[in-house]
């Protein structure tokens, strides 16, 4: 039986910035872009939730929500420190993380001998650690399974401490949503609602065939996580060498002109998606464009930063190619190999 932590910083840059200046503590704050950039929320801390206020929302309707937000640019060198220093402690306990992002990973402590191999008393000085080095609070989630570990990280947050030992999954997984599986977004949940499937006691009623009918290849992994099986081993090496956003569009954008309108929000998008990894260096950018007869192109360029402008160029060339009606857009940066990101970051 496996052993697995998901650790997860409350509000982390709201929480940076609250730690180093106490007058934003007790007032809603966000980090984000400015409305007049239409910006998004990267974070925001628990006054501005109280409002509505979430992450990924725009900042404009933020600022409806709430006037008097306060809102910050964001210091992400500063997240970048932080974040160092909360994966040091969790290096002292295992090798074995996976970090997701800045303030957030999975640790699997299955072989640890240390605290008698008591997970519950790991998570505990974990959390002990991070606050004593950082002044930063860390939810954490203890359980066999990855998508179980990440439910109760979330479970009793801000500060939490959650634990699903084995003998407590079958019942626990009975009572939980389904929108609350790895993998069942808005529209997935949409469908299992419209089926009357609410929680997972009501999925294990349906059988693997018709899940499958249902949902394909996913209706396989609804079958397993419905029943608390998530076999993921928690991935050490994480190289990522692009992050990119893409939507396919309701109706296909006949032209040029409107596929161009369809860039500014999804430039957005993926400016949010590098914050939350913490602004990494880039190499260059590409745009990825599926016309309506299915012909995919994706057009490069090095050493382009990601600017609406560079996108725009290179939308019109990739559009070019084809000049059809288009499905699907999306917009990414390549990184650098890891060896060159940390020469980048040598100090001179
Ligand atoms: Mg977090």
């Amino acid at each position: 039986m496996r052993k697995i932590l998901h650790a997860d910083c409350d509000c982390f840059y709201a929480a940076v910035e609250m730690r180093d200046d106490p007058r934003l503590r007790d007032i809603p704050i966000a980090i984000g872009r400015s409305r007049e950039h239409r910006g998004v929320i990267a974070t925001c801390n628990y006054p501005a939730r109280a409002y509505g206020i979430h992450s990924a929302m725009p900042t404009a309707r933020a600022l409806q929500l709430c006037p008097h937000l306060t809102l910050l640019p964001g210091d992400f060198d500063k997240y970048r420190e932080v974040s160092r220093q909360i994966q040091a402690v969790f290096h002292e306990l295992t090798p074995l993380v996976e970090p997701l992002s800045l303030d957030e990973a999975y640790l699997d402590v299955s072989e640890v001998t240390r605290f008698e191999g008591s997970a519950t008393w790991m998570a505990e000085w974990l959390k002990r650690e991070c606050l004593a080095r950082t002044g930063i609070t860390v939810s954490v989630g203890v359980a066999p399974a990855k998508f179980l570990a990440k439910v109760a990280s979330d479970w009793d947050k801000p500060d939490g401490l959650t634990v699903i030992p084995p003998e407590r999954v079958e019942a626990f997984v009975a009572r939980l949503p389904v929108n609350k599986l790895h993998g069942v977004g808005p529209a997935t949940g949409a469908r299992l609602e419209a089926l009357g499937i609410h929680d997972c006691s009501d999925l294990r009623r349906l059988p693997l065939e018709r899940l499958v009918n249902e949902f394909g290849k996913f209706g396989h992994r609804l079958y397993e996580l419905a029943r608390g099986v998530d076999e993921r081993p928690v991935k050490v090496e994480r190289e990522r060498k692009s992050v990119s956003v893409e939507t396919t569009f309701d109706r296909d954008l006949p032209d040029l002109a409107q596929a161009r309108e369809a860039l500014a929000p999804l430039h957005e998008r993926l400016r949010a998606r590098l914050q939350r990894q913490g602004s990494p260096a880039i190499a260059g950018i590409f745009v990825k464009v599926r016309f309506d007869d299915f012909s995919l192109t994706t057009l490069e360029s090095r050493g382009q930063a990601a600017e609406p402008d560079n996108f725009e160029r290179l939308l019109a060339q990739a559009w070019a190619r084809a000049e059809r009606p288009v499905r699907l857009l999306g917009v990414g940066v390549r990184l650098p190999p890891e060896a060159a990101r940390q020469q980048l970051s040598l100090p001179l």
